[in-house]
């Protein structure tokens, strides 16, 4: 007699956000829906070693090394002297027993069936579930959605033995604190435990075979991002590209680079890169192929794969390999899969990386911008500008708009420091529903608040306009205002300016803009204040030349910016 197989009418496999939404979708168009999920508890990746677990740790570390009350009382200040691992695990394990008792229940409310076993298509209607107790189980179903999601990239030339060194999922399970630990590959998910750690006053050292880290950020936060850990005491290494890792006599390990280097850690995590988890589940059988890294390609507004009736979300079909996207993506999944109308998402998601300090960013970037040829302006506030962040005790942070010169409409926000996380959401809000500069100009904040720098930004942008310019103090005129090149104010200098001067004002704004080569000022000199940003120092550079001493010599001025990209703030 051959084989019964038990009809669904969706089999989902893989109970991460993408499953878990996708499921529970389906069974609220009444459908009769299996999860398959071979780990040990529902949840996927999220819950147990992804995005819950590395938060979870993250805030145990913030709040028993007193990271967040540095700013007052010093960098040796600590709530708890000596931090162990059981200290760090033990709020991971009461966080995480909760979600998985959430999401249990969210099934069992919404009739949705679950079984614990390895799916694996037989042909494109039927599975085989290989259960724990060694017996399988046989089911078909009219649908399915693959959300199978990613396991860490494990390449031979890493000798990862669980202990000291580890991939990110094994991180989770530390047997101790390393006194020093390298991380290979500036990922995502290599910055933010590289930066956990180090809050830590963990020893940490970034390996990264590229010259910058995460290519789809700003790349003035991505700067700002890096200063911070440098100067915080991580080592980043670009270029350095690893040939091997492995563990010596004495447990020690050694890291032999591409150029020939040797170099010693105590842990090495290594952080470079995820894979489709596609390699066992027969996917040949049902008609689909995955990448090289185990992908699935899908249609991108409603998740189908090349086989109408199978679909795949998540992390498994690549960027941006999110959560909270996934689970849309396994929302929309369902209702294709069912022909019910599925309401698109709208344009823009936020990006949250949750390092320390944390970065996201939701929007197009200023280098996208600039690619597209739109004329755009930026304003930035610092979070120590804000009262909000006087009284935290915030010394770094900041958060930058974007917007377009022609429509007024914001284009992108960019925020690095406490709350950016949350505070993004304005910002996402905003472009989402196509708003201006207006908004942000016009409404009232909260006070005191870090949201206020969203404001504060704005206005920075604002007093760039025109008319905002008329305005400017005696001593500098601007010469070329709507006329310009959006991205450079021209003005020229109606006092007398010293060199001196001058450059001890730029020095003392040099996160504003710095003075590359200059003699002296004299009156009619032409002074170019590059590129965006202008409006902050052009007040500045109005108020430092009404104050200058009469004598100085014929020379000329050029501003440039401060960062090593080419725009001065
Ligand atoms: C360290 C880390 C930190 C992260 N931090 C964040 C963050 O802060 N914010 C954020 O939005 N995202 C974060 N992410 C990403 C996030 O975890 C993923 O985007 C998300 O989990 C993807 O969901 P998914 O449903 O596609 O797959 P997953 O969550 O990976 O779930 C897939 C599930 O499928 C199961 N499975 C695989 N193969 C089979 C099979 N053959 N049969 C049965 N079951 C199978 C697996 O066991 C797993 O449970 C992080 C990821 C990591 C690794």
């Amino acid at each position: 007699m051959p084989p019964k197989f038990e009809t669904y009418d969706l089999i989902v496999i893989g109970s991460g956000p993408a499953g878990r939404r996708a499921a529970v979708q389906g069974a609220k168009f009444g459908k009769r829906v299996l999860v398959v999920e071979r780990g040990r508890r529902v949840g996927g990746v999220t819950v147990h070693t992804g995005t819950i677990p590395s938060k979870t740790l993250r805030e145990t570390v913030l709040n028993l090394s007193g990271w967040r009350e540095r700013g007052f009382y010093g960098r040796a200040y600590r709530v708890k002297q000596d931090i162990d691992a059981p200290d760090l695990l033990k709020r991971l394990h009461i966080t995480l027993d909760h979600e998985v008792e959430i999401l249990e229940h969210q099934f069992a409310r919404n009739g949705v069936e679950t079984v614990r076993g390895a799916a694996k298509f037989v042909d494109a209607n039927r599975i085989e579930i290989d259960l724990d107790n060694g017996d399988i189980r046989l089911c078909s179903a009219t649908r399915f959605v693959i959300a199978v999601g990613t396991v860490p990239y494990r390449p031979s030339h890493i000798a990862f033995d669980g202990k000291a060194i580890l991939d990110s999922d094994q991180i989770l399970d530390l047997p101790s604190i390393p006194r020093q630990l390298t991380v290979i590959g500036a990922s995502v998910i290599g910055l933010e435990y590289a930066s956990i750690f180090s809050a830590l006053d963990i020893k940490v050292t970034i390996l990264e075979p590229s010259d910058k880290i995460l290519p789809f950020l700003d790349r003035e936060l991505a700067d700002e991002f890096i200063h911070d850990l440098r100067d915080r005491g991580v080592s980043l290494r670009f270029g350095c590209k690893v040939k091997s890792a492995s563990t010596d006599t004495q447990s020690r390990c050694v890291i032999e680079t591409e150029d020939g280097r040797e170099l010693g850690a105590d842990m090495v995590l290594f952080a470079a890169g995820r894979v489709g988890a596609t390699d066992t589940l027969g996917l040949v059988n049902c008609g689909l192929v995955a990448d090289g890294r185990g992908r699935i390609s899908v249609d991108s507004k409603s998740f189908q794969t090349d086989v109408p009736h199978i679909f795949a979300a998540g992390d498994v079909i690549g960027f941006p390999s999110l959560a909270s996207t996934s689970m849309e993506q396994g929302r929309i999944a369902a209702c294709h899969a069912f022909g019910e109308p599925a309401q698109e998402p709208p344009a823009f998601f936020p990006y949250g990386i949750y390092s320390v300090p944390e970065i996201s960013t939701v929007g197009m970037t200023e280098e996208e911008v600039r690619e597209r040829g739109i004329p755009y302006e930026c304003g930035v506030a610092r979070f120590r500008e804000t009262s909000r962040g006087h009284i935290m005790g915030l010394s770094a942070g900041f958060l930058k708009v974007i917007f377009s010169l022609e429509t007024r409409r914001l284009l992108g926000v960019h925020i690095v420091g406490e709350g950016a996380t949350e505070l993004i959401h304005i910002g996402q809000a905003v472009l989402n529903l196509e708003g201006t500069l207006n908004y942000f100009v016009e409404n009232t904040f909260n006070y005191p608040t870090l949201a206020e720098a969203y404001k504060m930004a704005a206005l920075d942008v604002a007093s760039s306009e025109p008319e905002a310019q008329g305005n400017a103090p005696a001593g500098v005129q601007a010469v070329s205002q709507a006329a310009a090149p959006p991205r450079a104010l021209e003005t020229r200098a109606s006092g007398t300016v010293s060199a001196d001067v001058l450059k001890s004002f730029a020095d003392a704004t040099s996160d504003s803009i710095t003075v590359r080569t200059v003699s002296a000022l004299t009156p009619g000199t032409l002074i170019r204040i590059g590129n965006t940003g202008f409006a902050a120092g052009f007040r500045k550079l109005a108020a430092a030349c009404e104050t200058l001493p009469p004598a100085a010599t014929e020379a000329h001025a050029e501003l440039a910016p401060a960062r090593a990209d080419d725009r001065g703030r």
